[in-house]
């Protein structure tokens, strides 16, 4: 027996983001989402990158960790950053 309460991990966040930028994530879920963002610095910052991500892409990526994925954001940002 622990003392574990339902929190989310970093992982999981990273595969509910997607969900929770298009809206798609259910009510208690989100909460919990907000909750783990609110105290995880690194997940906050991996947020607003999927946030510019969007912007930059026009779209979520397919898969948010996919190699390919993380290749086309990383040039994305550079052009962006240096643009
Ligand atoms: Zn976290």
């Amino acid at each position: 027996m622990n003392e574990q309460v339902e929190q989310l991990s970093c992982q999981e966040l990273v595969e509910l983001v997607t969900d929770y930028l298009e809206g798609a994530l259910p009510e208690e879920a989100r909460l919990r989402f907000e909750d783990h963002i609110g105290r995880c610095g690194a997940c906050k910052i991996y947020l607003e990158q999927m946030r510019q991500t969007i912007v930059v892409l026009g779209h979520l990526p397919e898969a948010a960790l996919s190699p390919d994925a993380e290749r086309e954001l990383l040039q994305a940002f550079r052009g962006w950053r240096s643009g």
